[in-house]
């Protein structure tokens, strides 16, 4: 059973009304869904699911179904579990969710200052990191933190765009990200564009202009491998 994805057409969307599916140990299916699953380096969703009853069911992660576009939203401990069928009204943890969104796409504009292969990432609310296959003495905190915010500043519009799997294998350039295979599905592939500064393929959530960014900070930069040089940023404010 796979889940219609709301949040693949709309990062903003904070509230929604959906069936369940199914329910198990492993987590609730809904028809449709606003919670992003953990996946390309970002978190998983937290948020609420409201029964008709008044019940608050709190979801405490969100992760892949075993088919594609599945999704299970998975509850916290001893909580009432919704019974297949029943309609409830999502409620996602926004605060949590715009920090992703906002440093997932710093992220982006950074992947455009430090120029290598990234080897890895992770975004968690309160910070994000990438890990570049590249020499220590090129990564410049200052300097990174510098570039990243002058470019954050320029206040694009962020653009999703699709291409076709061929489109992208004619292209491989695109893919940056050594670690994380683009998210193919249906023979097309969800790329994110920045105009000026960064198109790659991405199926996570992004705001959706990069002033609202605001501005980042570099929190560390450190060696976790010959091939990972992990830079790790946090926003200000
Ligand atoms: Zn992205």
């Amino acid at each position: 059973m796979s889940t219609e994805l709301l949040f693949r057409d709309d990062a903003y969307a904070k509230i929604a009304s959906a069936r369940v599916v199914a329910v198990d140990e492993r987590g609730i299916e809904l028809d449709r869904t606003i919670f992003y699953p953990v996946g390309g380096g970002q978190q998983g969703d937290a948020g609420t699911l409201l029964r008709a009853n008044g019940e608050r069911i709190a979801i405490v992660d969100t992760r892949k179904g075993d088919t594609m576009d599945s999704v299970r939203h998975i509850a916290a401990p001893a909580t009432p579990l919704p019974e297949p069928g029943e309609t409830v009204a999502l409620e996602l943890d926004w605060t949590r969710r715009y920090a992703l969104m906002r440093l997932h796409t710093a992220l982006h504009v950074m992947s455009c200052v430090v120029v290598a292969p990234v080897t890895g990432g992770n975004i968690a609310p309160d910070k994000a990191r990438l890990d570049f296959d590249i020499d220590m003495s090129l990564l410049d905190a200052a300097k990174i933190e510098r570039e990243t915010n002058a470019l954050i500043a320029r206040g694009v519009e962020t653009q999703t765009v699709w291409i076709t799997d061929e489109e992208l294998d004619a292209r491989p350039e695109l893919v940056k990200t050594m670690s994380v295979q683009p998210p193919r599905g249906g023979g097309r592939v969800r790329l994110l564009r920045i105009p000026g500064i960064d198109l790659q393929p991405c199926g996570g959530t992004h705001v959706h202009n990069i002033a609202e960014i605001g501005a980042i900070r570099v929190l560390r930069i450190r060696s976790e491998g010959r091939r990972n040089r992990r830079v790790e940023i946090a926003l200000v404010g």
